[in-house]
C-alpha cells in the first residue's frame, strides 16, 4: 500500500493531469531557445532534463514547444552554452497547478 503510494505520488504523467494551462499566444512564449547556439551544443541537457519534453529534435535541429512548459527553470540552469532565454509568462498565463 505505501509503495502504491509513493508510485502515485511519483508518476509524473500523472501528476501532470492535474495541471491545466492557459496558453499566451507564440508571439509573447516566455522561453525561446537561439538555434544557432543549440548547433553547437555538445550535451543537450535540455531534452534529458525536461520533465515536459518540450525540447525535441526534428531533422537534426533542437525545437523548443514553450505551450507544455511547467515552469521548473531546469532549462535555463541547464543550458551553459546560453541557447534558453527564459522568463516568467505575463499574468494571467501559463501553467495552474491545481494540487498544490
Ligand atoms: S542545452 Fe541549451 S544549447 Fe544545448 S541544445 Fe539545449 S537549449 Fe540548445
Ligand atoms: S522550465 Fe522546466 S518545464 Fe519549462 S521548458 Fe524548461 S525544463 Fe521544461
Amino acid at each position: 500500500m505505501s509503495q502504491q503510494l509513493t508510485d502515485e505520488k511519483f508518476d509524473i504523467k500523472a501528476r501532470l493531469g492535474a495541471t491545466s494551462y492557459n496558453f499566451d499566444d507564440e508571439e509573447h512564449a516566455h522561453i525561446s531557445i537561439d538555434p544557432e547556439i543549440c548547433e553547437t551544443c555538445t550535451h543537450r541537457m535540455c531534452m534529458y532534463s525536461c520533465p515536459v519534453n518540450c525540447f525535441t529534435l526534428v531533422d537534426g535541429k533542437m525545437t523548443f514547444q514553450y505551450e507544455d512548459c511547467v515552469e521548473c527553470g531546469t532549462c535555463d540552469i541547464v543550458c551553459t552554452p546560453g541557447s534558453v532565454d527564459w522568463n516568467h509568462p505575463r499574468g494571467g498565463f501559463g501553467v495552474k497547478y491545481r494540487e498544490g
